[in-house]
């Protein structure tokens, strides 16, 4: 079994999971409180390279749903007449997607939404949601921002455009946006107690040219935060996007073709049916057994996929290699890795018992006599080309044993 270090590429994790309040921009000194943007809710893993090529609308074609996929969406709260207008509005998007957003009552569900009144407004990121559990939900609406139709009616688009495979457009690396960066953390500090990473995260993060899909930049993007002009070097500013641009429905037009192939496609899996991580001590083998239950599909193209379990201490820092700074690179961790095919559809630890083991070796991990307790993670990667694209990441699982 190998264990050993398999990123040789930089790369930053970011949950992001925030609901952001700002001030929207102040008019005639009345300050208006108003939920600012929302913000996606799946880890994002990032490449980290050098690429100054200039940057167009941005989509995640890893995450894209099959073109002309009927999407099954489910409410898990709010009323009647609400739920009846978050329906008219993401449809929407049927007008230019090859995709048809069924919804249902009962039964299982692509996309399950939260409707009431907290939580800011999220989605998981296009068919990243097959990962989520079908009780929990993939997106959530705050109802006390609608206010106006206005604002539901961007909002709605806004989200549901997450969930076919949108990204923020701001994250363009050709916005060209001056962004005065010590002014948006002191405000975001100051109004949100956010940290300077989560600014980073949420506002100044840029995804490379893989990400571009043949239309510009688009400040009118429905996927485009506003950014106040006190927040720019030159007053650039960007208003409250609230309809589709013609570059969102060019965009989309384009991912999800209706008359033709989608062009450029990736490879596209997805992790789902995760129930438990069984965790085991091998006294004989010197070393700790992982079974992680899962099915994972393909489509797009075949790619390789790393099965990584990461191993945190009893109070859930990351146990390091080599001490230092936080770097995924260090974490300890085990793992296996394969190229899969298209069109496959796989299960670990379902059909039968630990028939997929992940295995690290005592000498690996700070195992001492007596008692140990460590906390086990399971993540799934995609690795195309130079992206690195997090499928799956499993809550902790805490792990207990006695060595003799
Ligand atoms: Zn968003």
């Amino acid at each position: 079994m190998k264990h050993m270090k398999i990123f040789t590429f930089l790369i930053t994790l970011c949950l992001i999971s925030f609901s952001v309040t700002a001030q929207k921009a102040k008019s005639k000194n009345k300050k208006v409180v108003q939920k600012y943007g929302c913000s996606s809710e799946v880890p994002v893993a990032k490449m980290v390279i050098e690429d100054t090529t200039p940057g167009r609308g941005l989509a995640d074609n890893y995450y894209l749903w099959d073109n002309g996929k009927i999407i099954y969406v489910k409410f898990l709260s709010g009323s009647k007449s609400m739920q009846d207008k978050v329906k008219t509005i993401a449809k929407e998007w049927e007008k230019y997607a090859n995709i048809k957003f069924h919804f249902v009552e009962v039964g299982p569900s692509h996309i399950r939404i939260n409707l009431d009144d907290k939580g800011g407004h999220n989605s998981v990121i296009g068919s990243m949601a097959v990962s989520v559990p079908q009780d929990e939900r993939t997106m959530n609406f705050d109802t006390t921002d609608f206010k106006t139709y206005a604002a539901m009616y961007r909002t709605v688009l806004h989200e549901f455009g997450h969930a076919i495979g949108l990204l923020h457009e701001h994250y363009s690396p050709i916005s060209g946006i001056h962004w005065n960066k010590t002014a948006v953390y002191n405000e975001l500090k100051q109004t949100q107690g956010w940290t300077k990473e989560m600014v980073d995260v949420n506002l100044f993060q840029q995804y490379n040219i893989n990400y571009t899909n043949g239309t510009k930049y688009d400040p009118r993007s429905i996927m485009h935060y506003p950014v106040f002009a006190r927040w720019t070097t030159d007053g650039y500013n960007v208003n409250w996007n609230n309809q589709l641009s013609s570059g969102d429905i060019e965009l989309i037009s384009l991912l999800y073709p209706k008359n033709s192939e989608r062009q450029n496609e990736v490879p596209r899996f997805t992790v789902s049916d995760f129930t438990n991580i069984k965790v085991t001590n091998n006294d004989a083998q010197q070393g700790i057994s992982i079974y992680p239950s899962f099915n994972i599909s393909t489509a797009g193209k075949s790619a390789r996929v790393y099965f990584i379990a990461f191993f945190y201490d009893a109070e859930g820092n990351p146990i390091m290699k080599e001490g230092g700074s936080y770097n995924i690179n260090k974490m300890t961790a085990t793992f296996k890795s394969s190229v899969l095919g298209v069109n496959k559809k796989l299960s670990a630890n379902k059909l039968q018992p630990n028939d997929f083991e992940l295995f690290i070796p005592y000498s690996e991990l700070p195992v001492a006599k007596g008692k140990n307790n460590f906390q086990v993670e399971f993540r799934v990667y995609l690795l195309d080309d130079k992206e690195l694209k997090i499928l799956y990441q499993s809550r902790r699982s805490v792990f207990n044993f006695i060595k003799s």
